[in-house]
This record gives structure tokens, C-alpha cells and sequence, in this order.
């Protein structure tokens, strides 16, 4: 059988795995000892899963094929060693991921999509639109890739590299059910923060999952006009139904919201977006990440000077709003999201 009729395993969650080997005939604990090696030994090949049967081998080769990454090119920074990974899908595709070190451990941020549909007119993942979704188990081997390179395990998790997670929503979420099962990573969700330029419809299908992850909003402005200068997902959502949605969350889930707000210079870092933002955010149980605009190349877009970015946050702070200046970590390496990409097509 050719590989287009094989079905991809790794993404298959250990329920659906156990009820397919139980329809091929074979014992109950036969889907926890595969999905064990998938997931755990992070095995790449049927033939290596040694406790298995030749005959239960051959059966999966069959029906199954394992839907891995590699790692087409790597970069570490010289100023605080953070990794990125350009990593090449099995059709070809390429997609990023980046480790950073921090004290409490190593957080991975991967991509959800090649490409992306969002059109964000400061983001260079964007450029040449969306390619296709990843599936679950391209996501799992960013992260498994990552460990296996660096040696060292991946503590937490950020959906926020090439792609708009909640618009590759099935598959992201039967991502998430695999790498946080017990018989799988066991990552805790607790350790997983997923970003969304802010599809509110989305928004509120995760909450509804509980999942107890992290919701990141991309929000970038303290208005819709301003907004929709560079966010066309603007038009459809406007900033009263996201703020809505993202109170909802907090209510639903009990976990705080955090807002992602790069200044770009002259658009949306003045004093005025400052006090707006203020008004806008104020009594929500939130946190502001003030990141200072990734100048790409095709954009355009500058960011303003540090005192300016200090002030922003000095402005927010004294409107009671929790906001940080967002640690720049690889400078070097050019870990803006979908650059290493853009460069390699
Ligand atoms: N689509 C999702 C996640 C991917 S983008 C989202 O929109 O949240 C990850 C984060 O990087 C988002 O906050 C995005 O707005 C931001 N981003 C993209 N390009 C950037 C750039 N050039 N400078 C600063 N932040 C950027």
C-alpha cells in the first residue's frame, strides 16, 4: 500500500488508537505499548517497537506511516543561546520553532500552520498566505525534535510561531489531548499558552474545553481603528466582542488573560494609545506584554526607542494595568516569526 492510503498514527489519540489495533484483531493493551512508543520512547520506526510482535510489525506498517519532521536547519544565539529551528515537513514544507532558555526550564514555541491566512501587516509569516494546516502529530515531533536535539526537555509550550492556532482548531486541540496525556508527554497544560490574533467564535469553542491553558491575545492597539490598520481579522471581530470573549474566559476558566501589544513607532505606541489601552483593559484580571515591533524587512514598520517603550509601560502601570517589556531573547538569530522560513523559500 502506498503511503497516501496510511493512516498518520502519531496523530491518532490513544483511544482512537486502542479501537483501531482492536479492530485489526489484536489485545486491548496493544494501543497503550504503540502509543507508549510513539510517544514516550518516541520510536520513528514500527521495526524498533522491540516488545511487539513481528506479525503485529508488519500489520502496522501496513495501515500506518509516522508523520516526522526534521530538522533542516538549526541556529543557536551566541548572547543567550536560544535555538531556531527550521524544520522540513515530510511534503516538503518548512516550518519554525524556537527553544528559549529561561531559569525555570526551556520553553518551545512552535508553529500550528504553514503559513498563515491572518494577514497581520506587521508579521512575516503572513507574506505569502496559508499553505496548509499541520497536522497533530507535526505539531508533537516540533516538540519531540526539540528535546531530542537539545537534550533537555521542553517545560513549556507556546503556540505563537507561524501560524493562528484556533484556525487549525481540531488539530491543535487533538495535539494538545496527546501531548498532555499520561500515557503520552504529560505536559501539563498549565504550561501551554496558545496565542490568537483573536477569532472570538474560537475564543469561545476553547473555552468551553477547559482546558486550563494560557489564552494569549494578539491585540496590538487600543482601538479598532488603529487595529484595523494592521489587523484585518479586526474588520470581522471588533475589539468590544474580543474584550467580551476574553472576560468570558476569565470568568469560565479562572485563568488571567494576557495581551500581546508590539509598538510599532507612530502607529500605536503614542501616549494617547497608552491611556486608551488603560481605559480599555481596566478591571480585567489580565497582563500586558509589551514587545517592541520585529522590523521585517517587507513591512516596513519601526519600533520607537527603549525610553518610549518604557514609557508606555510606566503609563499602563500608573493606570493600575500589569504590563512587562517582553525579554528580547536571540537578537542575533533573527527569531522574529516565519523569517528563517521566508529566507529559505
Ligand atoms: N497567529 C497567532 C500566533 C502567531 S504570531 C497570533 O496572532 O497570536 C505570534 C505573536 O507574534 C503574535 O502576537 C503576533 O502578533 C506577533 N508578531 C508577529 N509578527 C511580529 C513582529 N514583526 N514583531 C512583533 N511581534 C510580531
Amino acid at each position: 500500500m502506498s503511503a497516501e492510503y496510511r493512516e498518520d498514527v502519531m496523530s491518532l489519540s490513544l483511544g482512537e488508537l486502542q479501537e483501531a489495533l482492536q479492530a485489526m484483531g489484536e489485545p486491548g493493551f496493544r494501543g497503550k505499548q504503540v502509543y507508549s512508543w510513539l510517544h514516550q520512547k518516541r520510536c520513528k520506526e514500527f521495526t524498533g517497537m522491540s516488545n511487539l510482535p513481528k506479525s503485529l510489525i508488519a500489520k502496522l506498517e501496513q495501515r500506518f506511516y509516522i508523520n516526522t519532521v526534521e530538522i533542516r536547519r538549526k541556529i543557536v544565539s551566541q548572547i543567550d543561546g536560544t535555538v531556531k529551528y527550521l524544520y522540513e515537513l515530510q511534503d516538503g514544507n518548512r516550518v519554525e520553532a524556537v527553544v528559549m532558555k529561561y531559569h525555570h526550564g526551556n520553553s518551545l514555541c512552535i508553529s500550528t500552520q504553514v503559513g498563515c491566512r491572518m494577514g497581520c501587516g506587521f508579521c512575516a509569516s503572513t507574506l505569502g498566505g496559508l499553505v496548509r494546516n499541520l497536522t497533530p502529530a507535526e505539531m508533537l515531533d516540533e516538540v519531540y525534535k526539540a528535546e531530542e536535539d537539545t537534550g533537555e526537555k521542553v517545560s513549556s509550550l507556546v503556540l505563537m510561531g507561524i501560524g493562528e492556532p484556533l484556525d487549525n482548531f481540531d488539530n491543535v486541540m487533538r495535539f494538545l489531548e496527546i501531548l498532555s496525556s499520561p500515557e503520552g508527554m504529560n505536559l501539563s497544560l498549565r504550561h501551554v499558552s496558545l496565542s490568537t490574533c483573536g477569532l472570538v467564535e474560537r475564543i469561545y469553542d476553547l473555552m468551553e474545553k477547559k482546558l486550563g491553558l494560557t489564552l494569549s491575545i494578539s491585540l496590538h492597539a487600543p482601538n479598532d481603528e488603529i487595529r484595523q490598520k494592521t489587523m484585518p481579522v479586526s474588520r470581522k471581530y471588533d475589539m468590544d466582542s474580543l474584550l467580551r470573549a476574553c472576560r468570558d474566559y476569565f470568568d469560565q476558566t479562572g485563568r488571567r488573560v494576557s495581551f500581546e501589544y508590539s509598538l510599532i513607532h507612530g502607529v500605536n505606541d503614542s501616549d494617547e494609545c497608552a491611556w486608551e489601552l488603560a481605559r480599555r483593559l481596566g478591571g480585567m484580571n489580565c497582563h500586558v506584554n509589551l514587545i517592541p515591533v520585529n522590523e521585517v524587512r517587507e513591512r516596513g514598520y519601526k519600533r520607537g526607542s527603549r525610553q518610549q517603550i518604557e514609557r508606555f509601560q510606566r503609563l499602563l502601570a500608573e493606570r493600575h494595568i500589569n504590563a512587562t517589556i517582553r525579554r528580547e531573547l536571540g537578537a542575533d538569530i533573527n527569531a522574529a516569526c516565519g523569517q528563517l522560513r521566508r529566507e529559505s523559500l
